[in-house]
Parts: C-alpha cells; sequence; structure tokens
C-alpha cells in the first residue's frame, strides 16, 4: 500500500480513538511520518506504535502524540514548547499548526538530524535547541521567557519545576509522570497565577534524562 494510503487508514485509526481537533487529525493528514523514522523501519511507519530511532530513543507513538497534541488546545497564535525533538515528527505536527515551536533536545545527533528533516521540509517556524530539557528554553534564541503550550515527549520523575516556570497565563502543560516503565499524563494549566493538575492517561515513555541539579 502507498504510504499516503497507509496514512489515511493510520488517521481513521487515530479519529477512532475518539480524537476530534480538526487542527490534530488535518497535521496527521499532511505529515510524512516514513520520512523520521530510519530508513529500516519505513515499512512499519505507519503502524500505531512507537519505533526506534537512534540513540535508543523512540519516536512516539502516533495516537499518543495526538491526545497530547489534542489536550494542548492547540492555536494558530501559541507559541509552544517542545521538549525531547527526537525524530522530528511530533515537531513537524506541530509546527504545521501554530506559530512557532522552539523544540528542546538533549543528544546533538538527534537535534541535527530533526533539524535537517524539518529544514529540507521547509519549516521556517521551528527553533531549535541542544541541551538538557529539565531547563526548559534557557539560554536560547530567541530569549522567550514564556510559552503558551508545553509537550514534554519523556517521561519524568516528577514535574519538571522550570517548565512550569515558562508556562504563560492560561497556558497549557503536558507532561508523562512516573518511573521508568510507566507514566500518568498530566495536564497543567495555569489559571490566575495558579497551577491546576489533572492526572489523565497512562502512558509509557522514554525518560526525560536528570540532568538539572
Ligand atoms: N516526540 C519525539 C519523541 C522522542 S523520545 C518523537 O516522536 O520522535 C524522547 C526524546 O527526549 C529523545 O529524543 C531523548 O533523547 C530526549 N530526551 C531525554 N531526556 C532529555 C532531556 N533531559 N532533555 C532534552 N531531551 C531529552
Amino acid at each position: 500500500m502507498r504510504f499516503e494510503d497507509q496514512r489515511l487508514r493510520l488517521l481513521e485509526d487515530i479519529k477512532a480513538s475518539g480524537i476530534t481537533d480538526p487542527a490534530v487529525l488535518s497535521a496527521f493528514s499532511k505529515i510524512p511520518r516514513e520520512d523520521y523514522v530510519l530508513p529500516e523501519f519505513k515499512e512499519y511507519a505507519y503502524r500505531n506504535r512507537p519505533l526506534p530511532i537512534s540513540m535508543e530513543q523512540t519516536i512516539s507513538q502516533p495516537s499518543m502524540i495526538a491526545i497530547m497534541m489534542s489536550e494542548l488546545k492547540l492555536k494558530p497564535s501559541d507559541r509552544v514548547l517542545e521538549i525531547g525533538t527526537g525524530s522530528g515528527y511530533q515537531t513537524a505536527l506541530l509546527a504545521s499548526i501554530v506559530k512557532e515551536v522552539c523544540t528542546v533536545e538533549l543528544h546533538d545527533s538527534l537535534s541535527l538530524g530533526a533539524q535537517k528533516i524539518l529544514k529540507a521540509a521547509g519549516f521556517k517556524n521551528i527553533y531549535y535547541r541542544i541541551g538538557d530539557g529539565w531547563a526548559g528554553w534557557e539560554k536560547a534564541y530567541p530569549a522567550y521567557k514564556e510559552f503558551d503550550k508545553i509537550v514534554v515527549s519523556a517521561a519524568a520523575e516528577e514535574v519538571p519545576s522550570r517548565l512550569c516556570e515558562q508556562l504563560a497565563e492560561g497556558g497549557i502543560m503536558v507532561v508523562p509522570v512516573g518511573g521508568s516503565l510507566s507514566q500518568i499524563l498530566h495536564i497543567i494549566v495555569r489559571e490566575e497565577g495558579m497551577l491546576k493538575t489533572r492526572q489523565a492517561y497512562p502512558c509509557a515513555f522514554v525518560p526525560l534524562v536528570k540532568k538539572v541539579k
């Protein structure tokens, strides 16, 4: 089956799992996941499952990305902070919807690989930082202090406090919190200065490597 047809079938699976946000569905219909997986896994690109990328990391499961993106209630005017660039697939999905995406990746080889694909795909609204996601968007260009939305694509042992500080008023953050085997997706909103947390879905991500002291 052609990649385009496989992509439409994945889209149907994502719809069947209850995702209705038109912006999210449109992004999944446009972004070619086969471009972001390793060559040896291209034939599995549209399975609804995580796949290995380099540095023992994984490209996230499409339905999980769809849930996180729906929870973010993305708007075209949003500035989004993404922690864990990885393959760059979710970065592309986000950047096809919102104004700007600032993305942080610990491993330089993964970030540089993602940058190459995303630049070749024509994205001009993505900024990259190689470094520790626990610190968020610090010492990075552009010198943004706050974000409308924050998405963490790796499992944090606890909610990263520096990321909470970078969440704008009215903002939403999604972050998997828990141990190495399973976590709970936390949806955190900032309302009138206060953070409110909802523990939403069980999930399984690779760990957000702890670096900041
Ligand atoms: N959304 C990506 C997910 C990649 S997996 C995709 O679909 O491809 C999670 C990523 O988080 C990995 O690339 C891993 O290297 C990165 N990561 C782990 N710990 C990190 C940290 N402390 N700071 C930044 N990135 C981190």
